[in-house]
C-alpha cells in the first residue's frame, strides 16, 4: 500500500473532544446543556445499535440524550404528534428520527415535520435548500464529515476536480453541494452514468457513496487522488466462521490504496465522522436557537 491512510477515527475523536470542551464552556457561561432527542420506531437490530451508540456518545460529550423507543406498529399520526411535542419543547435542541421507518409511516412526511432549526440530520427541505443556495443551515452529517476530512488533509479544495459517486439526498447530493461551495469542480455520477471508470479517473477527489461493495477498483483511480469511501456494506466472511460478516466499503481498498495518494479505510474512516458531526450539529443547533455565537463551528 502506498496511499496515506486518512484516519477518520482519530480525527473524529479530536472533533468530539473539541465539542465536549465547547459544551463545558456553554454550561458555565450560559447555563445551557444541548439536548438531542432520538426516536426509534420498531426493533430493527442495526437501528437499535445506532440509537444506543448515539445516546452514549451524546452523553459522553456532556450533552443530554433523550430516547423514545416506539413499537413497530406505531401510526404516522402518533409519531407526528411526538415530533410536534418535541418541536415545542424549548429544552430540546436536536431531533433525529432513526431511518428506515416501518412501511405504514411516510418518511418524507416525518422529516418535513421536524422543525428545521432542530433538524440535526439536515434532511429537511429547508436545510437542503439552504445548503443548495449556499446559506447557513444544518448540513447532513456524513457529507459534512467527508468535507472536514478532505479539508484537514488537502487544505484548500479550490479548483480540484471532484467526482461524487452516488446522488442520494443524504450523501451524494449534499456532498456535491459542499464541494461546490468549497470551490471544487464537481461531477455527480450515478447508476445511469456512462463509462463510470473513465469519469472517476479524472478525479483529484473521489467520494464513493453507492452502497456496492468494493465497486471502485484501483484502475478507476487517478494516481495520487484522494479517495473518500462512504460505503458501509456487510459482506459474508466465511473465513471468520459460519454466518460471519465483515464490513467493507464501496472501494476495493487493496487495489485503490496502491494508486491513490490518500484513502479512508472502512471501518475507521467516514463512519466515526458521521456521529461526531451529529454532535457538532446538536451543539450548533443549541447555540443558534439561543443566539449564542459559536465562531469555531460556523464555517462548516
Ligand atoms: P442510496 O442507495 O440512497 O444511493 C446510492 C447511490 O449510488 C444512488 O444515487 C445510485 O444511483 C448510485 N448507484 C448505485 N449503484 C450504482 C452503480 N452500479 N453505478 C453507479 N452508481 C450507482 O445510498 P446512500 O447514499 O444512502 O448510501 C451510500 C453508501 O454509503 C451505502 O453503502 C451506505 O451504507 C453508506 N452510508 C454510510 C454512512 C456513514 O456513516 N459512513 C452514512 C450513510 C450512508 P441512482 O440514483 O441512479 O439509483
Amino acid at each position: 500500500m502506498s496511499a496515506h491512510l486518512i484516519d477518520g477515527k482519530a480525527f473524529a475523536a479530536g472533533l468530539v473532544d473539541k465539542i465536549a470542551a465547547s459544551v463545558t464552556q456553554l454550561k458555565s457561561a450560559h447555563q445551557v446543556t444541548p439536548c438531542l432527542a432520538v426516536v426509534l420506531v420498531g426493533e430493527d437490530p442495526a437501528s437499535q445499535v445506532y440509537v444506543r451508540n448515539k445516546g452514549e456518545r451524546t452523553r459522553a460529550a456532556g450533552m443530554t440524550s433523550i430516547e423514545h423507543r416506539l413499537p413497530a406498529g406505531t401510526s404516522e399520526e402518533a409519531l407526528l404528534a411526538l415530533i410536534d411535542e418535541m418541536n415545542k419543547d424549548a429544552d430540546i435542541d436536536g431531533i433525529l428520527v432513526q431511518l428506515p421507518l416501518p412501511d405504514q409511516i411516510d418518511e418524507a412526511a416525518v422529516i418535513q415535520a421536524i422543525a428545521p432549526e432542530k433538524d440535526v440530520d439536515g434532511f429537511h427541505v429547508v436545510n437542503a435548500g439552504l445548503l443548495a443556495t449556499g446559506q447557513r443551515g444544518l448540513v447532513p452529517c456524513t457529507p459534512l464529515g467527508c468535507l472536514l476530512l478532505l479539508q484537514d488533509y488537502l487544505g484548500d479544495l479550490s479548483g480540484a476536480n471532484a467526482v461524487v459517486l452516488g446522488r442520494s439526498n443524504i450523501v451524494g447530493k449534499p456532498m456535491a453541494q459542499l464541494l461546490t461551495s468549497a470551490h471544487a469542480t464537481v461531477t455527480i455520477a450515478h447508476s445511469r452514468t456512462r463509462d463510470l471508470a473513465a469519469i472517476c479517473r479524472q478525479a483529484d477527489i473521489l467520494v464513493a457513496a453507492v452502497g456496492r461493495p468494493e465497486m471502485v477498483k484501483g484502475d478507476w483511480i487517478k494516481p495520487g487522488a484522494t479517495v473518500i469511501d462512504v460505503g458501509i456494506n456487510r459482506v459474508a466472511a466465511p473465513e471468520r466462521g459460519d454466518g460471519k460478516f465483515r464490513l467493507t466499503g464501496d472501494v476495493d481498498f487493496a487495489s485503490a490504496a496502491e494508486v491513490a495518494g490518500a484513502i479512508t479505510p472502512v471501518p475507521g474512516g467516514v463512519g466515526p465522522m458521521t456521529i461526531a458531526c451529529l454532535l457538532r450539529n446538536t451543539l450548533v443547533a443549541g447555540c443558534r436557537r439561543r443566539n449564542i455565537a459559536l465562531d469555531d463551528y460556523e464555517n462548516s
